[in-house]
C-alpha cells in the first residue's frame, strides 16, 4: 500500500527526512502538495516565489521515477479523499512551527490515526527543536545572547541526510491539477517581472546560492554585511522560507573552510542563522508574536492613523532616499537588505508612529522571503515591544544611517534613479541640497522626488514624548 509524502516547507530532496523515510520503506510514494484556500498563509511575493518552486520540485522528483501530486482544499479533506483514491495507509510529513500550522497538523493527526492511517512528522526546518533550549529555571529564553550560548552548548547540529537516488512509483499515479489552476502568479500588472532576474527558486538555485556565497561573499561578512550595496549576505531567506534548502545544510557547509575565510565570519553569519532559530523558539513560547506586543508596555501605545504616511512608505515615497531605496528594493525583487530592514522598519514606527503590524502584514505580503517568525519578531524587534528589543529611544537617523552604510550612494542611486547623479554629499539628504546641485542632477525636489514625508527632528520628539507617555502610564 501506498505511503504519502505530504510537502509543505520543505520543498527539497536534500536533507528531507519524511523523504528519507518515505524511500526507505520501499513501498510505492505519492509525492503531494497541498494548496490551502485563500493561499493559506503565503503573501503574493511568496506564491511567485512557490509557483516556481514547485515546477523545480516536481522535476526533481521526476528524476528519481516520481511525480509531485498537486490538490488544493483543506488538508484534511484532501488527505482522506487521497487515502480513500489510493488505498494509502501511511502519511509523512516534516513539521512545522507556526502555531496555526502546529495546530492544524496535531488536529490531523489525531483525525488520521483515529481513521487507522499511520501519520509520522519529522524535523528539519530548525537546527534544532524551538522547545529544545531551556533556561536554568526550564523557562523559554527571552534574550538572545543567553540562548546563542545554550544552543552553542547544546551540540553540534545534525548532519544533513542525502536525497535517495530513486522512489518506487504507485502502479497507478493520482490525478492532479495543474499549477496554472492555482494562479499563484501576479497578472497585470507584472510587479514580479523583476523577480525572474535575481532569484532561481528551487533547491537548485538555492545550492548555488550556498556555493557562491561560501566561496565568495562569506569572507569579510563580520563586517561588510551591514553594507546593502556590496555582496557579503547570502540572500538564503527565500530559499530558507519555503525549505528548499535546510539550516542543517548551510550550517554544515560553513564547516571545515580552507584558511581563506576568517573564523570571525564564519561564526558572525552562523549567530545570524541562530537568530532564525530563536525567532522561532519566541513564536513557539509566545504563539500571539504576529499579532501581540511581547512587552505589555505597549500595549496602550499612541499609534497614528497615517494613511498617506502609509503608502508613501509603502511605495518608497517618504523623501528619504535610504528609506525609498529599501522600499523600493522590497518591491521590485521581493526581498531587501537586513540593515536597509531596520532603518525602514524604525522609520514607519518611530518617525511615522504607525503601528508595527502595519509593517509586519506589508512585509508579509510583499517579501519572498516572509516568514512568521523572524518577521513578527524582527518587527517587534525594532519597535521596542519585543524580547531583548532594541530600546525603542534609540532611533534611527535615515540620513546618517545612508551615510554610514550607503557612503557613496550606490545602493540609492540603483533604487532610486531620479537620484542617481546627485553630488554624493546630498545623496541621503536631498532636501538640504542647493537649487543648483539640485538642478544639475536634473532634480526638482516635490515633482522629480519627494520632499520629506516628515521633518526626522520633529518626528524624533514625538515619539520621545509618546514613550515617555508610556513609560508614566504604566
Ligand atoms: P544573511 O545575512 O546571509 O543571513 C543568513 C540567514 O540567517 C538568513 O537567510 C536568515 O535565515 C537568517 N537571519 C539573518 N538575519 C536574521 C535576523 N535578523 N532574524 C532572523 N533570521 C535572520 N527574515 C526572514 O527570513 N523573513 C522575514 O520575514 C524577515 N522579516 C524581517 C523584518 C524586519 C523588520 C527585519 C529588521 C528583519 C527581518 N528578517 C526577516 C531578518 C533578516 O533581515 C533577513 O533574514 C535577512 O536580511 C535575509 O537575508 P540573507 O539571507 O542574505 O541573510
Amino acid at each position: 500500500t501506498p505511503v504519502i509524502l505530504w510537502f509543505r516547507k520543505d520543498l527539497r530532496l536534500g536533507d528531507n527526512r519524511a523523504l528519507v523515510h518515505a524511500a526507505a520503506t520501499g513501498r510505492p510514494v505519492i509525492p503531494l502538495y497541498i494548496h490551502e484556500p485563500n493561499n493559506g498563509p503565503l503573501g503574493r511575493a511568496q506564491c511567485w516565489w512557490l509557483h516556481h518552486s514547485l515546477v523545480a520540485l516536481g522535476r526533481s522528483l521526476e528524476r528519481l521515477g516520481s511525480r509531485l501530486i498537486l490538490r488544493s482544499g483543506p488538508p484534511q479533506a484532501v488527505l482522506s479523499t487521497l487515502i480513500a483514491e489510493s488505498g494509502a495507509t501511511e502519511v509523512l510529513w516534516n513539521r512545522r512551527y507556526d502555531p496555526d500550522g502546529i495546530e492544524s497538523d496535531s488536529v490531523l493527526k489525531a483525525a488520521l490515526r483515529g481513521d487507522g492511517i499511520t501519520a509520522h512528522s519529522f524535523s528539519g526546518q530548525l537546527l534544532h527543536e524551538p522547545s529544545r533550549m531551556k533556561t536554568g529555571t526550564g523557562g523559554f529564553y527571552r534574550v538572545y545572547t543567553p540562548f546563542w550560548r545554550a544552543f552553542e552548548n547544546s551540540g553540534e547540529p545534525e548532519e544533513p541526510l542525502q536525497p535517495p537516488t530513486a522512489m518506487p512509483a504507485p502502479d497507478v499515479w493520482p490525478d492532479t491539477e495543474t499549477l496554472d489552476d492555482w494562479r499563484l502568479l501576479p497578472t497585470t500588472p507584472d510587479w514580479a517581472a523583476e523577480f525572474r532576474n535575481v532569484w532561481t527558486p528551487g533547491e537548485v538555485g538555492a545550492r548555488r546560492r550556498l556555493q557562491d556565497f561560501v566561496s565568495g561573499g562569506l569572507q569579510g561578512y563580520a563586517i561588510r554585511r551591514d553594507f546593502p550595496a556590496e555582496p557579503h549576505v547570502s540572500m538564503l531567506s527565500p530559499h530558507l522560507a519555503l525549505g528548499e534548502i535546510s539550516p542543517a545544510q548551510i550550517w554544515h557547509a560553513t564547516r571545515g573552510l580552507a584558511g581563506d575565510v576568517p573564523v570571525e565570519d564564519v561564526t558572525s553569519f552562523r549567530k545570524e542563522l541562530v537568530w532564525r532559530e530563536f525567532s522561532y523558539h519566541l513564536l513557539f513560547h509566545f504563539p500571539e508574536l504576529p499579532r501581540r506586543n511581547f512587552s505589555e508596555k505597549f500595549g496602550g501605545f499612541p499609534w497614528r492613523s497615517d494613511p498617506d504616511g502609509l503608502r508613501r512608505w509603502q511605495r518608497g515615497e517618504t523623501g528619504y532616499p535610504i528609506v525609498d531605496a529599501g522600499m523600493r528594493q522590497l518591491w521590485q525583487t521581493g526581498w531587501m537588505h537586513n540593515r536597509v530592514r531596520m532603518i525602514v522598519a524604525s522609520f514607519l514606527v518611530k518617525d511615522l508612529l504607525i503601528d508595527w503590524r502595519e509593517g509586519e502584514s506589508w512585509f508579509r505580503d510583499t517579501l519572498v522571503d516572509a516568514d512568521p517568525a523572524s518577521n513578527a519578531a524582527s518587527w517587534q524587534w525594532v519597535s521596542g515591544s519585543g524580547a531583548d528589543a532594541a530600546p525603542f529611544f534609540r532611533i534611527f537617523n535615515p540620513v546618517s544611517q545612508g551615510e554610514k552604510f550607503d557612503p557613496e550612494g550606490a545602493y540609492v542611486r540603483k533604487f532610486v534613479p531620479e537620484l542617481a547623479r546627485l553630488d554624493t554629499r546630498y545623496i541621503h539628504r536631498p532636501f538640504e541640497a542647493p537649487a543648483a546641485v539640485l538642478a544639475k542632477a536634473g532634480i526638482d525636489l516635490g515633482k522629480t522626488y519627494p520632499q520629506p514625508v516628515v521633518d526626522h527632528k520633529m518626528a524624533r520628539e514625538r515619539a520621545l514624548a509618546a514613550f515617555r507617555g508610556l513609560a508614566v502610564s504604566s
